[in-house]
């Protein structure tokens, strides 16, 4: 676990950001404070038996931020630091993202306090089951839908929508999303957080004139979300000359083999076998000031801060991560003309495609791969250009404007549904 102490608390930084975007909304100091509230916070301390035959008490949180324009959605965090002003602040991230690609979900979001890397898979189907038994009271199709997030990936998903099955006595798909295929999960799915982030980033780059083709382009994080948008980079003709995992990157300033390097990833769980060096081995820290065109995190919160801001040389930032940048590095890079693509807009292709996978599984449908393909396209498009149009037209930056945008779409239907009683 990280020290406490010297971490950022990303609730600090997602407050933050709503009072920047509420002054600029005029919002009304009642909806104000609802908004900035957590609607229910669940902690749970439960016991897992180990591989050793020991048991060991684990603490997983479920936090459901706003469901005012629809059930809570949001993923499931495997990670040490996991806490609950973490899962506060990333469910309040997923209230925002919704509503800025405007599909009827609230926010919310879970996580278990745990070291996964360390765990067999049997612990960690274990340790999955009895969350999932834990806080089963809480998620449903019509309630709140979990998905993937840090360390988790759909045959976690697979786990959980087991065990809310057993608890019902009936099969329930759309108890979460990001599921294997083969049960129910939806076509384009896996890749489409990591497509998204490629479509918003094409976006800007049309948007400030640079050419995608050969953009030098640096990826921190290289799991589902990073790998997959370096693979979209890659096949759009721009050079990846960095990429990382939470043990440092590889660089190679004529551009990496990108599809070599993620297998090496996935076979060796590491960038760089001695056999295939591709580059040479940087710190996380030195990745983020490479000079580069196009620089995505994808790996967790408060990595680009007020220290290494100054020194980050990048025309274009395009979050793939929820939270990766303070709002002091988003002053400095608004002065310095960087422009930032910020996560709840960056990386909402991933609730989008989950939207499509909960309305098929409702549905009992199964969309074609270009259907889901085009839609989401759509979607990312038509919410890049109302961040910009709210940006230029305000003279703010695209982080403002996307809080904006996305704030004032819950202001609204919190008015609209009024307070009850
Ligand atoms: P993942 O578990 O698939 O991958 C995480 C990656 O980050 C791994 O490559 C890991 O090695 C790396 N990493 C971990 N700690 C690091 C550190 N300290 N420094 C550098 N790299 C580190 O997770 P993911 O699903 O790709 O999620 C990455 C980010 O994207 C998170 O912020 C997550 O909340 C966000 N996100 C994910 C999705 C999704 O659909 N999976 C959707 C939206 C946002």
């Amino acid at each position: 676990m990280s020290n406490k102490k010297d971490r950022i608390n990303p609730l600090d930084v997602a407050m933050r950001q709503v009072d920047i975007a509420a002054e600029r909304l005029k919002l009304d100091l009642g909806v104000r404070e609802k908004i900035k509230q957590t609607k229910r916070e669940l902690i749970v301390h439960f016991p897992v038996k180990m591989d050793d035959g020991s048991v060991k008490i684990f603490t997983g949180y479920r936090v459901q931020h706003n469901m005012t324009r629809g059930p809570g959605k949001g993923g499931i965090r495997y990670h040490p630091d996991v806490d609950l002003d973490e899962v506060k602040a990333l469910a309040m991230w997923m209230t925002w993202k919704a509503a800025v690609v405007n599909i009827p979900f609230g926010g919310a979001k879970g996580g278990v306090q745990c070291d996964p890397k360390s765990m067999s898979l049997w612990e960690l189907e274990n340790m999955t089951r009895r969350f999932t038994w834990e806080i089963a009271f809480l998620i449903g199709p019509d309630q709140d839908i979990p998905a993937p997030d840090v360390y988790t990936n759909p045959q976690v998903m697979a786990w959980i929508m087991d065990t809310y099955s057993i608890l019902k006595g009936y099969t329930v798909h759309g108890v979460v999303t990001g599921k294997p295929l083969e049960l129910g999960g939806s076509l384009g799915r896996f890749e489409a957080t990591g497509k998204g982030v490629f479509i918003t980033a094409q976006e800007a780059t049309r948007h400030l004139n640079i050419p995608i083709e050969g953009a030098r382009v640096v990826v921190q994080g290289c799991g589902n979300v990073g790998g997959i948008a370096a693979q979209y980079f890659d096949r759009a003709g721009a050079k990846v000359i960095a990429i990382s995992d939470s043990r440092g990157g590889i660089y190679n300033k004529n551009g990496l083999n990108v599809s070599a390097v993620l297998d090496c990833k996935k076979r060796y769980s590491c960038l760089i076998t001695p056999e295939a060096r591709a580059g040479v081995e940087i710190t996380n820290e030195e990745l983020l000031e490479l000079g580069c065109d196009i620089l995505i995190p994808a790996a967790l919160e408060s990595q680009i801060t007020h220290k290494n801001a100054p020194k980050i040389k990048t025309k274009i930032i395009a979050e793939g991560a929820n939270g990766p940048t303070t709002p002091e590095a988003d002053e400095i890079f608004y002065d310095r003309g960087i422009f930032v693509v910020p996560d709840i807009l960056a990386n909402a292709g991933g609730v989008t495609v989950s939207y499509f996978e909960w309305a098929q599984n409702l549905q009992e449908l199964l969309w074609s791969e270009e259907e889901i393909s085009d839609r989401l396209t759509r979607i990312m498009k038509r919410s890049f250009a109302e961040v910009l149009n709210i940006s230029q037209r305000d003279k703010v930056d695209m982080r403002t404007a996307a809080l904006m945008l996305g704030i004032g779409r819950v202001a609204e239907a919190t008015k609209l549904r009024g307070i009850y009683p």
